[in-house]
This record gives C-alpha cells, sequence and structure tokens, in this order.
C-alpha cells in the first residue's frame, strides 16, 4: 500500500486474510490520549504493520514496527524534550468470544470483533511503550546540568585560600 494512503478504519481479520502490510504515517492529532501528552500535535507517528494469517485456530496476527518522534515536556527540568518512542507489537488476533481460551496463553492478543479504528491500534501500542516519567537523559537535562554546577568546587573558595596565604 503506498504511502500516506492508510485506511482510518480497518478490520484486522480481513487485512491478515490478505496479507496486508500497511506502511505509512498518522497524525498524533488522531490520537486522543497521545495527544494530550504531548506539545506539538502536528508530530507524527510511523507505522509498518503486517497482518498475516496464522496456522493455528487463532484469527491472524499482526506484528511490524511503530516509532513516534514527540514534543514532551521532561518530568526533571519541565523543559521540552524529544521523546522517541518504539513500539514493536506482534499480536495475535482474536475474537471476543475466544479470549478466555487464549488468554493463558504467553502471547499478546487484540480483540477483533469488527472494523477498529486504526488510530486506536497504534495509540495503544504507543502508550504501551511510554515512559512512566519521561525524562532528558540526565547529561542532556538543564536540571542534571544545574546538579552538575552544584559539585563543581565554587572558583570563590580559591580566592579564599589566597588570602589565607598572606
Ligand atoms: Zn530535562
Amino acid at each position: 500500500m503506498r504511502a500516506g494512503s492508510l485506511p482510518a478504519v480497518v478490520e484486522p481479520i480481513k487485512l491478515a486474510d490478505s496479507g496486508t502490510r500497511l506502511t505509512g504515517q498518522l497524525p498524533v492529532k488522531a490520537m486522543g490520549r497521545l495527544r494530550a501528552l504531548c506539545l506539538d500535535e502536528s508530530d507524527k507517528v510511523s507505522i509498518d504493520l503486517s497482518f498475516e494469517r496464522s496456522s493455528d485456530r487463532t484469527l491472524g496476527r499482526m506484528q511490524g514496527t511503530i516509532v513516534a518522534s514527540l514534543q514532551v515536556v521532561c518530568q526533571r527540568c519541565l523543559e521540552k524534550m524529544t521523546l522517541v518512542l518504539r513500539a514493536e507489537p506482534s499480536v495475535i488476533l482474536i475474537r471476543a468470544q475466544d479470549r478466555e481460551d487464549i488468554i493463558g496463553r504467553d502471547t499478546d492478543s487484540l480483540v477483533v470483533d469488527g472494523p477498529i479504528l486504526l488510530s486506536n491500534i497504534v495509540e495503544d501500542e504507543l502508550l504501551l511503550a511510554m515512559p512512566m516519567v519521561p525524562m532528558h537523559d540526565i547529561d542532556a537535562c538543564l536540571a542534571g546540568e544545574y546538579r552538575h554546577r552544584q559539585e563543581r568546587p565554587n572558583p570563590f573558595s580559591v580566592l579564599g585560600q589566597l588570602k589565607h596565604r598572606d
């Protein structure tokens, strides 16, 4: 499928039956919960998801990569930071009625009883990948810089030593 022509609504089972790969970008604007955490709602999410039929009794499988580069607030220094989120979902597609049978298995599942918003699937995966508290790396964080500065010897203490030598 051509990039940029992602369907808004998908039927994962049909996509799996036809072995479809979806690649393109979705706007953060379309994802309410994610947008609430971002400073710039023009940020984009890149997706590359493959749907394929599976050989067991499930309905299919979805796997691929979702990457978003988001502008958020660092919770340490409260300045803007770029948070790169990467999700690599690998989930089986099941119907709600089969959930009980399959839930014990060591695998992630996506309940697909009908058409769903592609942005919802993508948003759920990104929220799972989201750190509880987004922060700059300590070396890149203004709060970290402040801390380092405090740890350095005070240049005026050298003046004090000179004075004592007199
Ligand atoms: Zn910071």
